[in-house]
């Protein structure tokens, strides 16, 4: 990784290469930190960089980390503010990945999370497909159950819910599947590693409700409302059975790393036709001009830098 950029950490922008924390950081021992993942892109023809709904970002951050008891001194509008100075400290003009993260910053052995210390920082980084083949992508349906509210709320992006994650992406990717499909415990179809699910079932476009062990995703939030106010279709949220994708005209998923994956193959079995469909095409080219502030309609998701 290239460190030479910089960061924001304990209260300041940094030299990247300084951004470090010691090895009895409670958030790095019992994985107690919450984080976001965003994404700013570069308009080449207005030769400026925009971050996609920072705000939305930043208000699932705080709620992630009220879930976690975690207090820092900023509110939406202030982590956007220092995310804009971070960004013009290093004049970006490409597209870059944000990791903004809250963490127990207490060194030391006892798990809790009462009575200790948080800590706000962050880092930027060039970064482009998550998903290497994503108009074309072969998933499974994964052996590991995705986290329960009742274990470990799926819906806050909690840095120790992770392993459950990268358990199902690396056997996913060891058994030669770009990704996997995770069952919640009432084996409904929840979500991938990193990305939520869409199913397209008679012309109509399906995701899981909030309540199915699902990160509330602001791609899949965006997603709805570009198929349903662009495109005219009807979109519904409801729990989704194992066999339904196969038998599904379409299937993606959703990521602000990954962005619309196009699905076209679920354990050996081809999704619709087999090939990324129309429906899938259309929103991920309504996506792009989106995320790159080509589509005045929807600027008030793009926050110029
Ligand atoms: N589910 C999980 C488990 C994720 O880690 C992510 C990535 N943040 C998503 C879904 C997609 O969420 P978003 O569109 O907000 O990036």
């Amino acid at each position: 990784m290239d460190l030479s950029t910089h960061a924001f950490f304990e209260g300041k922008i940094v030299p990247w290469s300084e951004a470090k924390i010691n090895i009895a950081t409670h958030g790095f021992l019992y994985g107690t930190s919450v984080f976001s993942g965003m994404r700013a892109y570069w308009n080449d023809e207005k030769k400026k960089l925009f971050v996609f709904r920072p705000f939305d970002h930043y208000r699932r951050l705080l709620n992630s980390a009220r879930m976690m008891a975690m207090e820092i001194p900023y509110d939406e509008e202030g982590l956007i503010d220092l995310t804009m100075n971070l960004l013009r400290t290093d004049n970006w003009k490409q597209d870059v990945y944000l990791r903004p993260t809250i963490y127990k910053a207490d060194m030391g052995i006892g798990v809790r999370l009462h009575n200790l210390k948080d800590e706000f920082c962050m880092f930027v980084m060039p970064f482009e497909k998550y998903v290497s083949n994503d108009t074309n992508a072969h998933v499974t349906f994964s052996s590991w159950r995705r986290i329960d509210d009742n274990a470990i709320p799926a819906r806050g992006k909690v840095a120790g819910a992770y392993a459950n994650s990268a358990l199902i992406k690396t056997d996913a990717n060891r058994a030669g599947f770009d990704e996997a499909l995770a069952l919640d415990g009432n084996g409904h179809v929840s979500e991938g590693s990193a990305m939520n699910i869409f199913m397209v079932r008679d012309g109509v476009v399906i995701t899981p409700p909030v309540t199915d062990n699902i990160l509330e995703g602001i791609t899949r939030r965006s997603v709805m409302e570009l198929a349903r106010d662009e495109l005219g279709l009807e979109v519904v949220e409801r729990s989704i059975d194992r066999t339904e994708v196969s038998i599904a005209e379409e299937l993606f998923m959703t990521g602000t790393a990954a962005q619309i994956v196009s699905v076209t193959k679920v354990d050996h079995r081809p999704i619709g036709t087999g090939k990324m469909g129309p429906i899938t095409t259309r929103l991920r080219e309504l996506f792009d001009d989106v995320v790159r502030a080509k589509n005045k309609k929807y600027s008030k998701w793009n926050v110029e830098v």
